[in-house]
């Protein structure tokens, strides 16, 4: 037994898979074609994908925010637990990546329900919330360029509804975080960002150390 979170190994990392995830065919044929990427490991781990399901669920979304699609995995995750008025709105500035996660959109017949913005997220979210989008959100996914991370709280902050969820992702950045020789750009937005969320009154949070770590945030204001 343990106080504290349990590190996993290898076995029981793989017990855990093979009871509580239900990765799909597709799921399994994009993490197959993603893993030729050079970039393979920004995709989030299948027991996220499954716990991100969990909470749109849980939260009854029916509006959902991306930021940071790459090819597209977590979206699939997220927009196949939506009801079926559900939408999506993804934001990322690469091409090349999107291209990859529409041809699997369209395979698992989510394109009417995932909308794409393919530019600078800190642009997209200027737009939604100069369109009278705040507030409108119940649950938005950050998961894009860490360097930016501190915007995209505060912009995702006005753009969610009162008790919206805000989850963003690899907040303990590898450990890279508590190591305080580690004066990374990547490493220090994710630190502001992580002093910002610890001291901000006006939301009840909790970092959960699945995958790279994910900081759940609920919006207690209006
Ligand atoms: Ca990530």
């Amino acid at each position: 037994m343990s106080n504290r979170t349990l590190s996993l190994d290898d076995r029981t990392y793989e017990y855990l898979l093979s009871v509580s995830v239900d990765e799909t065919d597709l799921l399994r044929e994009l993490r197959a074609e993603t893993a030729g990427d050079k970039f393979s490991v920004m995709q989030i781990s299948p027991e996220q994908g499954q716990f991100m399901a969990l909470l749109v669920k849980l939260t009854g979304a029916k509006r959902v925010l991306e930021i940071g699609t790459f090819t597209g995995y977590s979206s699939i995750c997220i927009a196949s637990a939506l009801p079926d008025d559900g939408e999506l709105v993804c934001c990322d500035d690469s091409d090349e990546w999107t291209s990859m996660a529409r041809k699997y959109w369209k395979k698992a017949g989510l394109q009417d329900k995932i909308k794409l913005r393919l530019q600078a997220a800190s642009i997209t979210l200027q737009q939604l919330l100069d369109d009278s989008l705040a507030g409108t959100f119940d649950f938005i996914f950050v998961d894009a360029d860490k360097q930016n991370y501190p915007l995209y709280y505060e912009q995702s902050l006005r753009l969610l509804r009162r008790g919206g969820l805000l989850a963003v992702d690899n907040t303990l950045w590898s450990g890279s975080v508590a190591d305080p020789e580690n004066m990374q750009p990547g490493t220090r937005a994710i630190r502001r960002f992580n002093e910002m969320v610890k001291n901000d009154n006006r939301v009840t949070k909790s970092l959960v150390p699945i995958g790279d770590g994910l900081t759940l945030i609920v919006k207690d204001f209006e």
